[in-house]
């Protein structure tokens, strides 16, 4: 036993960039609408950055990350710091690397931009590598080097993030025209030397430590990408002239990777101990703990918002200074995922605002964890103190807390989760009570958000319009998209939306126990800024969501208009959601919530009623293990949304994703009538997918990728149809877009809707001739 408590560092692994003011978005916007220079864009990302840095060390960690700085997204930039610029970029980014490096993020006239995807199962976005056979990769350091060395000039200890060479391979997508089956992690020979080259590099710019974050291995992975993982540490830790490596991993436990990175030469391994990540505790004792290393304790969870727990996060730490031979104290990741500082919420309840910790908060808690540990509990009795009260006080709040909500969801029985009659039988009520033709067409939901419904929004947000005048523009909107969709010959009409600026944010305002940030701007992609709404109690709905503007719709026209809601997965998943209680409770009391709105709709005379879950996929647990049970409580959440309708009442659902074999199953338990999904790119692939499953009913397979400005011709829309057909037969195949319609121009809308139904037209008819 050492008789003097060992000096804990406190570090954080990334921040976010915006500044405080949003400064990078609008600095980024400004230089891509040409009202500021590259110099003054720089300028501005340097300030943002050394600004952050000392706030960083003022707070009190010991060592402040670089290298995570992006104007646009850091796995972009990985793609620069190692050459892999797809030929189509290339001329872009040798004539000007800022300005090709944008070109690869937003695409050119020429040139298709990187495919975007979700970084794990964050609501952020990166661009996704194109790598081939015939990738050849450079090192360029100089946005790492750079920016270690305005840290270190500032007389900080600074500690560069890359993303490690391993998880970057399994990022990275084949390039269009590799060959059938290529595999980037192939590729790692060929990668490694360049991460030499640059872990040289930083060294020679004064780097003690570099942290290669490798959060691909906290999923299930093969024993041939574990061989890949051993390897890469192997070669890099061997190597003679290099810095300290910190192989960092967070959102869930390494598992089996563990032990793989322990037995390398690296001196440190970062790991997550929050929420389901915690067993990373029990896995690290089996394996004899990390002796020899440092080990880096995420205690503090970097990606919701809640304040931490400190007791607990100290006896943890307790328990981990036993099983390595020095611990430092961080966040579980970098703070990118969370909003920067809750001081500025002056509308969010004081007695909610003492629950929340925001990326500043946070790092806040590192610094105090650190020095709980390095002087003693005694040293920050009163941060111990404060923190046990606002706990209790979350604790037994009635905010959180409302008895007739929990009553209700414990009186929930299978049968509310259960349509009263099988799909053949609705089948058969819908039919009759909409007369529908085959092939019936209908659109996702939302149409073109105007500038004059965006004016007016801002108009009534600072006071310019009242109330009233606000809904006359809603109303106007309304007006219009019912006579397009009656004059175009659509079937199923919608009222197109025009009330809600965010799918969830619309419903969270008006349900009880969801709270609104006013800054909290979190990162979705490139300068694209969300601001989630913060679940935080029992949620219940005082009032009638949306039955007004779909009643209103209905009265303009004698054809049906579709009610639109979002579903309850995707209200959690898009939401920083409570931590005191099982994610499957908060979901079943959005459910009930949900479901009253649906019943509302139903007794106003609505006879299709959509639920949108585009997140159901995306929410999935990233190791296989935990899978069942998500999607057991996920689809029981959407029936016990749908479940207590009549049965000529007829549910849709949609899901704006091409790739869902892994959920194919839920799908189906889903139990909806009606099921809209994208497909246009691939071709109806769905259609043959959901065919293989045999899923037994109606599917709306996208035949008009709305997500791009082109007006699919009334030929593509009828060889589409036709290929569904050969996969769903023509009673059940619907005719839809892809997805909503609120980032399209009205033009392009209107020409890609009047070819869709001239499409489903000609193919009824071909179906008539038989
Ligand atoms: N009903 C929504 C819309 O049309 C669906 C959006 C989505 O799937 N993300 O906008
Ligand atoms: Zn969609």
């Amino acid at each position: 036993m050492t008789a003097k408590p060992p000096a804990v560092r406190a570090t954080v692994h990334g921040y976010p960039r915006q500044g405080p003011g949003r400064e990078l978005k609008k600095a980024v916007e400004g230089y891509w609408k040409g009202r500021i220079g590259a110099d003054e864009l720089r300028r501005i990302g340097r300030d943002l950055r050394l600004a952050t840095w000392r706030q960083l060390a003022e707070a009190g960690l010991t060592e402040v990350p670089t290298g995570g700085f992006s104007y646009y997204d850091h796995v972009l930039d990985t793609s620069l710091m190692v050459g892999a610029v797809p030929e189509r970029h290339r001329r872009a980014v040798d004539t000007d690397r800022l300005d090709g490096m944008f070109a690869m993020a937003r695409g050119t006239q020429e040139a298709a931009p990187l495919e975007m995807t979700k970084w794990f199962d964050t609501n952020y976005h990166y661009l996704v590598p194109e790598l081939s056979p015939d990738t050849v990769f450079t090192a360029d350091s100089s946005q790492q080097t750079g920016e270690i060395r305005e840290a270190l000039d500032l007389g900080l200890a600074a500690r560069p993030v890359l993303v490690g060479p391993v998880t970057y391979l399994l990022l990275a997508k084949a390039a269009p025209g590799a060959p059938a089956g290529f595999e980037p992690l192939t590729l790692l020979d060929r990668l490694l030397p360049v991460y030499a080259q640059i872990l040289a590099d930083l060294r020679a710019a004064g780097a003690g430590w570099v942290q290669l974050d490798e959060p691909a291995l906290v999923q299930d992975r093969t024993r041939a990408e574990l061989d890949a993982a051993a390897r890469a540490y192997r070669d890099l830790g061997s190597l003679a002239d290099r810095p300290k490596l910190l192989v960092a991993s967070y959102f869930d436990r390494l598992g089996e990777a563990l032990p793989v990175l322990a037995a390398t030469p690296v001196e440190g391994l970062a790991l997550d101990f929050t929420g389901p990540a915690a067993r990373n505790l029990d896995d690290l004792a089996s394996i004899g703990g990390l002796p020899g290393k440092t080990l880096v304790a995420g205690v503090v969870d970097g990606r919701n918002i809640w304040i931490n727990n400190l007791e607990k996060s100290l006896a943890t730490l307790a328990t981990l200074l036993g099983l390595a031979d020095r611990v430092d104290v961080a966040t579980s990741c970098s703070l990118l995922h969370v909003p920067l500082d809750v001081t500025l919420e002056h509308d969010i309840d004081p007695r909610i605002v003492r629950w929340l910790a925001f990326a500043r908060q946070k790092t806040t808690e590192v610094v105090t964890l650190a020095r709980g540990i390095t002087e003693g509990t005694t040293a920050i009795a009163d941060q111990l103190s404060a923190n046990r009260a606002d706990l209790a006080s979350r604790a037994a709040s009635a905010l959180t807390r409302d008895p007739a909500v929990r009553a209700r969801a414990a009186a929930v029985t299978d049968a509310d989760s259960r349509r009263s009659r099988t799909y053949g039988e609705r089948g058969a009520a819908q039919r009759a009570r909409l007369g529908l033709p085959p092939l019936p067409t209908t659109t996702v939901g939302s149409f073109p958000q105007t500038d004059d419904l965006r004016a007016a929004r801002a108009a009534l947000r600072t006071g310019r319009l009242d109330t009233a005048g606000y809904e006359e523009h809603i109303k106007s909107a309304i007006g219009e998209v019912i006579s397009f969709q009656e004059k175009a010959g659509l079937d199923v009409l919608v009222h197109g939306e025009p009330e809600r600026n965010d799918m969830v944010q619309y419903f969270a305002e008006q349900l009880t126990g969801y709270v609104a940030t006013r800054h909290g701007w979190v990162q979705s992609y490139g300068t694209r800024y969300v601001r989630p709404p913060i679940l935080a109690g029992d949620i219940s709905r005082p009032e009638p969501m949306t039955v007004r503007w779909t009643t209103y719709a209905q009265s303009l026209t004698g054809k049906p208009v579709k009610g639109m809601l979002t579903g309850p997965v995707t209200m959690l998943a898009w939401s920083f959601v409570r931590d005191d209680q099982p994610l499957a409770d908060t979901a079943r009391q959005v459910a009930m919530a949900l479901r009253d709105e649906v019943l509302d709709l139903e007794t106003a005379g609505t006879a299709v009623i959509q639920v949108d879950e585009p997140a159901l996929r995306e929410t999935l647990p990233l190791r296989a293990a935990g899978r069942p049970d998500y999607l057991a409580w996920a689809t029981e959440a959407f029936r016990l949304t749908t479940g207590g309708v009549r049965p000529d009442t007829q549910i849709h659902t949609h899901m704006c994703y091409a790739e869902f074999g892994d959920i194919i199953q839920a799908i189906d338990d889903l139990d909806a009538d009606v099921i809209s999904l994208e497909a246009a790119r691939s071709h109806m692939q769905v259609a043959h997918e959901l065919a293989g499953h045999g899923y037994p009913r109606e599917a709306g397979p996208g035949v008009y990728d709305i997500h791009s400005p082109r007006v699919p011709s009334t030929d593509e829309v009828i060889a589409l149809l036709r290929k569904g057909l050969r996969a769903i037969p023509d009673d059940r195949l619907w005719v839809n877009p892809d997805c909503g319609l609120k980032t399209r121009g009205w033009a392009e809308t209107r020409a890609s809707l009047d070819n869709l139904i001239a499409g489903a037209r000609s193919v009824r008819e071909e179906l008539l001739r038989g």
